[in-house]
């Protein structure tokens, strides 16, 4: 099963035509002739998606969308509109109102069920990154509404490409008024590329038409398969009322389509309906990221952790063994630092760890690693790096911590600090025992770091690998 599907519709047979339409694309389906009891039924069935006929014996399909929109658990499904009849100003009011498409009858079978894949994509790829999901749509109706969502929503980078510059100039001066706040760019279609070379759109329109189509066909693959453009609100402009062109568009990755050509007040509601959609979309993504970068960093140094350092730890030993060449593990740890705590106190200590790892990273180059292991104990690894390099590096790092004081504000005296090493060099030969896991190469390290702090502290204590 696909997902599932909440048909409303007054009219006994346009609901049984759409259920069998439906059904024999192996979605299941839940129908109600009516809006009275909709919202607990669709508490229940928890549709994918709702078609609903524009009118209803009690209602219509704007109604349906402010209660929706009024449950935070039913307010991310899309919902497309089935009008009796191609009214162009009942489909503006509807995608004014939210609505995600409005398809008139007789409806194209090809085209709804290329819609229903669109807006169920859309979902489900929300929902593989284990995210809520975005709410659909407008939130309110009315001019306030509108022009309060227009200050809201983050001024989008708007690409417009067509097929000639008349077209181009033409779109960008009817289209202006209804977007006075975003950013409208031209670009050629058969020059599409330089859309990549400028900072990258939050949308991108693109003319379907004519000798274009299979250009513009390309290009929405194309946009949807690279990982910098993917995130992109695509809407496709197609010429009269091509169906199966409209259809294909969906399949190839648009968001929406404008089927029966352009016209600016449509293309901007439509256009607002998908910038939201992506700003939420971007909103979850950041936090995500946020939240993944939590993960591997200490958050008061900054550093990576421990969890991040061990797996990149055991990679850098496979590279080197693949790659017969040597690297260095060392294990950096501060003298005496509880007496910092002890004389001056804890946030005094944390201080000192915060500058500690911004002095020894500074002499690290880009390749190298460094990570904070617990406490005042870091982990260092060289890629790439023979005993010359090793023993330099670690004098470096000793020189960086012993060779100025460090100055907390709050404490009148500078305090001077030493820090011990213990490295192991592993050499590229594949046979020494050093070549081994994470964790038997941090025992040896520590082994060494262990004979530094034995043998007085403020020193270097290298292991070659046993053989
Ligand atoms: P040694 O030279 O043998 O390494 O002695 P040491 O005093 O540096 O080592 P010890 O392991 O005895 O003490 C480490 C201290 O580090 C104890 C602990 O309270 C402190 N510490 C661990 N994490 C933090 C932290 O995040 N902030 C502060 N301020 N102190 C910390
Ligand atoms: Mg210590
Ligand atoms: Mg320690």
């Amino acid at each position: 099963m696909q997902g599932t599907i909440l048909i409303l519709d007054g009219a006994a047979t346009n609901g049984i035509m759409l259920k069998v339409q439906l059904s024999s694309a192996y979605y299941h389906v839940v129908q109600s002739d009516r809006l009275e009891g909709v919202q607990a039924l669709a508490r229940r069935a928890r549709p994918d998606l709702i078609v609903s006929a524009m009118s209803l014996p009690d209602g219509n399909v704007t109604m349906l969308k402010a209660m929706l929109a009024g449950d935070p658990a039913l307010a991310a499904i899309p919902v497309i509109a089935l009008a009796a009849q191609n009214d162009h100003g009942a489909r503006l009011r509807a995608l004014g109102a939210g609505i995600d498409d409005v398809l008139s009858h007789p409806v194209d079978d090809l085209l709804l069920q290329a819609r229903i894949r669109s807006l169920m994509r859309a979902r489900s790829s929300a929902a593989e990154l284990g995210l809520p999901e975005a709410p659909s749509g407008a939130l309110g109706t009315g001019p306030e509404f509108a022009e309060a969502q227009a200050r809201f929503l983050p001024v989008a980078r708007i690409a417009l490409l067509t097929q000639s510059a008349t077209a181009a100039a033409l779109w960008r001066a009817r289209l202006r008024p209804h977007l006075p706040h975003h950013r409208l760019g031209t670009y050629p279609l058969r020059d599409a590329h330089r859309v990549m070379a400028d900072p990258i759109p939050d949308a991108v329109i693109v003319e379907l038409t004519g000798a274009a189509q299979d250009a513009g066909l390309r290009l929405l693959a194309d946009l949807r398969a690279r990982a910098a453009t993917r995130q992109i609100a695509i809407i496709a402009v197609v010429g009269n009322g091509d169906a199966g062109l409209a259809a294909d568009a969906l399949d190839r990755g648009a968001h929406d389509v404008m089927p029966a050509g352009f016209c600016a007040e449509e293309l901007a509601l439509r256009l607002r309906t998908q910038l939201q959609h992506k700003a939420s979309t971007d909103r979850l993504l950041d936090s995500l990221r946020d939240g993944l970068r939590a993960a591997v960093r200490d958050p008061m140094t900054g550093l990576h952790n421990r969890r991040y350092a061990l797996p990149r730890l055991d990679e850098i030993a496979r590279n080197a063994r693949r790659d017969q060449s040597g690297f260095a593990l060392m294990l950096a740890d501060l003298d005496h630092f509880k007496q910092i705590n002890d004389r001056h106190g804890h946030p005094a200590g944390d201080a000192v760890l915060v500058e500690t790892a911004r002095r020894l990273e500074q002499c690290l180059g880009p390749d190298d690693l460094i990570a904070r292991m617990g406490g005042e104990e870091f982990m260092i690894v060289l890629p790439d790096a023979d005993q010359a390099r090793a023993s330099a590096m670690a004098a470096q790092l000793c020189e960086r911590i012993n060779g100025s004081p460090f100055l907390v504000k709050g404490i009148a005296r500078p305090i001077s600090l030493t820090i011990s090493i213990g490295a192991v060099l592993c050499g590229p030969d594949r046979d020494r025992a050093a070549h081994g896991s994470a964790a038997a190469l941090i025992d040896q390290a520590d082994r060494a770091l262990y004979l530094a702090k034995n043998g007085g502290r403020n020193r270097i204590s290298l292991l070659e690998p046993a053989a």
